[in-house]
């Protein structure tokens, strides 16, 4: 009951300024009425005292208040901190997933070839060797290696030998190319391939489509023994499904082949079924 604006103006007022509406409110009024009690808390009010003030209850309630009120701002803080907290968890949690998915391809690619490295190979083919047999059915395990790259090396330098093995490399992947074709860099200036589920006709295919592709790359090789331009041997071995084949029995038997086209005059490819 105050002049030009009464308590209940004087509070909602207060509650409307986002500065000011925290701070708790108490009504001292003379009224008495039930009504204008709950109007009192209606306005954002969080308690209230009738006339005549005794100093002790104002004191006691005020005081109750601002614990509350503390308590309450202590909450929020809290809060807000657990929330900033948890953000940075989050981000941390994806920064985290981030680095190992990078350390993982990392671990698993050869950086010269961008192919998977040998590791990453046995890591892939074991499994699926495995299954292909499990399933009856036939795979291929091919071993690809770089005619006379030594005399390139030394007759080119070794840049020009590098960009040399990432040609190789893009032509390999080209061919190799289906989702469930395993190719990688076996070491130095040696590829190897698995096709699962590939027959002896269709390698076949594959490798002479290999041996045309390097052809029309056309890389000048002046230290060649046997031809004027790079050129590849191919040892390979088509697993039978009935027969017991591990991954090291077909990486042996496809050296073989390898060792024999090498032996033949290289710039061929050798196959065999086993
Ligand atoms: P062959 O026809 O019998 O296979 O003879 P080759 O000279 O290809 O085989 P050899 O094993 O004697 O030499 C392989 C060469 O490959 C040795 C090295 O100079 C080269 N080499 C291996 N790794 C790399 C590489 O990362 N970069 C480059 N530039 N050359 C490499
Ligand atoms: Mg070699
Ligand atoms: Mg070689």
């Amino acid at each position: 009951m105050m002049p030009r604006m009464n308590g209940y103006e004087v509070c909602l007022h207060l509650k409307n300024d986002n500065e000011l509406k925290s701070i708790p409110i108490i009504f001292i009024t003379a009224l008495t009425q039930l009504e204008e009690i709950t109007k009192a808390f209606a306005v954002g009010g969080v308690d209230y005292i009738t006339k005549p003030i005794r100093k002790e209850e104002l004191w006691a309630r005020v005081s109750t208040h601002l614990t509350i009120a503390k308590q309450k701002k202590e909450l929020t803080q809290g809060k807000e901190k657990i929330e900033e907290l948890y953000a940075e968890f989050l981000g941390t949690q994806g920064a985290l997933k981030e680095a190992n998915f990078k350390l993982k391809g990392l671990a698993s690619t050869d950086p010269l070839t961008s192919l998977y490295n040998r590791r990453h190979f046995f890591e892939v083919a074991r499994n699926d060797s495995k299954l292909a047999q499990e399933n009856q059915k036939s795979a291929t395990l091919i071993m690809i290696d770089i005619d006379f790259f030594k005399t390139y090396n030394d007759h080119y330098g070794q840049q020009k030998g590098d960009k040399c093995l990432k040609e190789v490399a893009i032509c390999l992947k080209k061919i190799f190319m289906k989702s469930s074709d395993h190719l990688a860099r076996y070491g130095g200036e040696e590829f190897i391939a698995m096709l699962v589920n590939t027959d002896l006709q269709q390698s076949e295919h594959l490798i002479s489509t290999l041996k045309n592709a390097i052809e029309a790359l056309a890389v000048p090789h002046e230290k060649s023994g046997i031809a004027d331009h790079l050129t590849l041997s191919i040892g390979a071995v088509t697993t039978t499904p009935n027969l017991e084949n591990s991954l090291q029995q077909a990486i042996k038997k496809a050296d073989e082949a390898l060792y024999r086209a090498k032996e033949s005059g290289r710039n061929r490819w050798v196959i065999i079924s086993a």
